[in-house]
């Protein structure tokens, strides 16, 4: 296997990616005008180096969403998005009908361009010593004009693959509201995700979303805080090991599929949990 890291000033990617256990080779192109991933950027040298290859992988992150589409269309191939396992050199299984359903895709194609849910794989070892090889790239122009990075600042783990997530739904009330579900998690060092309706309430940034819109998680334990369980939110978190359900209503759709259910009031049971967790 070989992994291309593309990009500028990013000779210690390629150094961490050489450590990964598998590779054979890793391929880097470095250019100011790769900084910002682009598609347009991207796809002209995925396109050149294809040829030698019978499977091109991808995660299926915003990068990923971008690029392989027009790859796909660059070499007239079908993409296979979303890949949560591999069976076979051209059986590849992905989530249909917001997750609720899985399919298994036999491709009759001789090329696979694929793109990977990385929260549904574990993660590879390291150790390794893989070559490192610059590869010849022409000019890098893209239509796409880059305007401005916005990234959320902060020390929380990566929502797509912490081990323990803490969601919050609009019943939290206010962005105040959410410093409650933030301290909790920080007390677990666990990343903080939401509802949609929390997001579009202003309760929580964007890229804390959870759900089918939103990010994938798979972390081995999920607290749920005042959240319905609507099949949208649910799409997102099919692959938590563990849930724990908080919510006022022994009815609500996450209540009953939880693994520990709790009904009561999140703002009496979170800060007595905090305050339990302090005594520890
Ligand atoms: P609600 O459904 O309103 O639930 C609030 C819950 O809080 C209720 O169960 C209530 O009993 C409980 N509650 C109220 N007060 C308290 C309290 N004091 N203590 C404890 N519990 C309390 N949603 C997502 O999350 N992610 C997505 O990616 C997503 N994508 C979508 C895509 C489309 C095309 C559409 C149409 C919708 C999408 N949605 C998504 C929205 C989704 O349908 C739901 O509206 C949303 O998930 C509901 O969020 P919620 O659970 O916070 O709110």
């Amino acid at each position: 296997m070989d992994l291309l890291v593309v990009g500028d000033g990013v000779d210690g990617v390629a150094a961490e990616a050489a450590a990964i256990a598998g590779v054979h080779r890793v391929r880097i192109a470095q250019d100011a005008g790769f900084l910002t991933q682009s598609a347009g950027a991207v796809v002209p040298i995925l396109a050149d180096l294809a040829e030698g290859y019978t499977h091109i992988v991808g995660s299926a992150g915003a990068v990923g969403r971008d690029v392989f589409p027009r790859l796909a269309a660059r070499l007239d191939l079908m993409p296979v998005t979303d890949v949560v396992a591999v069976l076979g050199p051209n059986r590849f299984v992905r989530p249909i009908y917001a997750g609720n359903a899985l399919e298994t895709v036999v491709s009759g194609q001789e090329k696979h361009l694929l793109t990977i849910r990385a929260s549904a794989f574990r993660a590879a070892a390291g150790g390794n010593e893989a070559v490192i090889e610059p590869v010849d790239h022409g000019d890098v122009t893209t239509l796409a004009k880059f305007i401005a990075a916005h990234r959320s600042q902060g020390d929380t783990p990566d929502l797509a693959t912490a081990q323990i997530v803490v969601g919050g739904g609009v019943s939290v009330g206010s962005p105040e509201g959410f410093k409650l579900i933030e301290s909790l998690a920080a007390r677990l060092s666990a990343a903080v995700g939401a509802t949609r309706a929390a997001v579009d309430a202003g309760y929580a940034p964007n890229d804390w979303q959870v759900g089918q819109t939103g990010k994938i998680i798979a972390p081995d334990l999920y607290i749920a805080i005042g959240i319905s369980g609507a099949l949208q939110h649910l799409a997102g978190i099919q692959g938590a090991k563990k849930i724990i359900a908080i919510n006022t209503d022994a009815e609500a759709p996450l209540i009953k599929l939880a693994d520990v259910s709790l009904v009561g009031d999140l703002f009496e049971v979170i800060p007595a949990l905090i305050a339990e967790l302090d005594r520890l």
